[in-house]
């Protein structure tokens, strides 16, 4: 006979953990099952390391700046990679220990450790033991793309996961894919001391921003000495002596660059392919994400599918969503949907860019005419102050009512700032209305009524 839950839970990342505490509390019998460390992604390979050594690479930054502000340093900042490492790890294991010791001490929670495989509707099998439950919440996640690129099998390649475990810094980091993850490994191994290439196939840097902000990303980088290689056609890898080089048909440019280590960076995909899905009747499409209603059900109705690998978000603050639309819909019959959320996130570049809602593409792509308002950070006083003026800040509006559809802010501080603008994107206020507000002097957000009084139609 399988061991019997009301509730069982796969993957400990961004949804798993806190819906198995809510639905334990509930009074459920619920089953948690991790097959790797627990808090999955996030706080393992990804969002929690890369901002902690992002955080090493500005205080590097900032030491070969120090000057400009007036403060003298004897010789050149040094960066001890082993223990900006050290640094990291230490914060990983803190966070992943306390959601491992969250779940092994939750009252009425049993933690399985091993690979949790559908074998039937409402069934799973882990190390040999089969569960069952009347409801299944997948938290599976997702891993690295590894692409079809010619070469590839004969090369040594590093992903996010295993740049977590480098033991000394690249001499030059080749870095394929100028996307979200690319470009943030790519600036803080420049600051740590590599060099830096990025590869990138399309014409230009985070094809999914704004012609603008790929422009000036480009040019922030460039500044730190990063190699840029965009319309990359036709990548292909070799081995070199002295590590690795990567073919690339681009319009300028030399048709080889050379590093000593390359980094994937071209995707991600989800988890689904070794769960035996079929055997759950749980469908997926055709790139792997499990397919869900906008109550985050799938094809079983016992099975729900939260996080990246549902690929209706690809954040932490998304899957953790998830959890939150899930749990109210089945406690409090909540009938809340995925697809009421708007769009937020943030590149962890320095300068961070902030986003919410449309951009402008997006706003003119869905038919809608747009007025925006743009603002250099060298106007903005406290990015004066702090000595960081890269960047701007960009407000999309619709032309016929006024109301703020997104903006892009580019700039010191803006993964802050853009969150004063979440509430006005969800609430369609007109921009009239949010410039109204009295703001804190000096911020980057006090400036953001003033972004709205020069609207020019676009
Ligand atoms: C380098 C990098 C940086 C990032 N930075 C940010 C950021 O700054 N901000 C942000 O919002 N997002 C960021 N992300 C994205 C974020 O990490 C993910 O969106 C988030 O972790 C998704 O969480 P999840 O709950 O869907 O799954 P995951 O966190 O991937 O967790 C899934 C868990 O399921 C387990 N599992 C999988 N299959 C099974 C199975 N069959 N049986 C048992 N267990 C299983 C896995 O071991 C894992 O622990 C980053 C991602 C990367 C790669």
């Amino acid at each position: 006979m399988p061991a019997s839950f009301d509730a069982l839970v796969i993957g400990t990342g961004q949804a798993g953990p806190a819906l198995a505490a809510r639905l334990a509390g509930a009074g459920m019998a619920v089953a948690v099952v991790e097959r790797a460390k627990f808090g999955g992604t996030c706080v393992n390979d990804g969002c929690t390391p890369t901002k902690a050594m992002v955080a090493s690479a500005y205080a590097a930054h900032v030491a070969r700046r120090a000057s400009d502000y007036g403060v003298r340093l004897e010789g050149e900042p040094r960066v001890d990679f082993g223990a900006v490492m050290a640094r990291k790890d230490a914060i990983v294991a803190k966070s992943s220990g306390g959601v491992e010791r969250w779940m092994a001490g939750l009252k009425g929670a049993k933690v399985f450790r091993g690979h949790a495989r559908f074998t039937g509707p409402d069934k799973v099998r882990v190390n040999g033991e089969e569960l069952s439950a009347g409801k299944i919440f997948l938290n599976v996640g997702g891993r690295p793309l590894v692409p079809d690129m010619p070469g590839l099998a004969s090369v040594p390649y590093l992903t996010n996961q295993s740049m977590m475990t480098l033991d000394s810094l690249p001499g030059h980091l080749l870095v394929a894919g100028g996307s979200y993850i690319g470009l943030e490994f790519g600036q803080m191994l420049r600051r740590f001391g590599s060099r830096v290439t990025v590869i990138e196939m399309g014409p230009r840097l985070v094809a999914r921003e704004d012609e603008d902000v790929s422009a000036a990303l480009k040019e922030i980088l460039e500044l730190e000495g990063i190699e840029v290689r965009l319309d990359a056609k036709c990548v292909s890898v070799r081995k070199e002596p002295d590590g690795v080089s990567a073919g690339l048909e681009c319009s300028e440019g030399a048709p080889r660059a050379r590093g000593t280590h390359l980094l994937l960076a071209v995707g991600r995909v989800p988890n689904t392919d070794d769960l035996g899905l079929e055997q759950a009747g749980v469908r997926i499409d055709e790139r792997g994400f499990v397919e869900v209603d906008g109550e985050l059900r799938t094809s079983n109705p016992r099975v729900w599918a939260l996080g990246d690998c549902n690929g209706k978000g690809a954040f932490t603050h998304t899957a953790y969503n998830d959890y939150e639309i899930v749990a109210d819909n089945l406690l409090n019959g909540a009938g809340r949907k995925w697809s009421d959320r708007v769009p937020v996130y943030a590149l962890y570049t320095d300068p961070p860019l902030g986003r919410v809602g449309m951009n402008e593409a997006e706003a003119k792509k869905a038919g809608l005419a747009v007025l925006v308002g743009k603002r250099p950070m060298t106007r903005v006083a406290r990015a004066v102050e702090k000595g960081e003026t890269l960047g701007f800040l960009k407000i999309c509006v619709e032309a016929s009512s006024g109301r703020i559809l997104g903006a892009s802010l580019l700039g010191v501080g803006a993964d802050e700032a853009v969150h004063s603008l979440i509430d006005a994107v969800v609430a369609k206020t007109p921009y009239q209305e949010f410039q109204r507000r009295v703001r804190i002097h000096p911020t980057v957000s006090e400036l953001l009524p003033t972004v709205l009084e020069d609207l020019k139609s676009q």
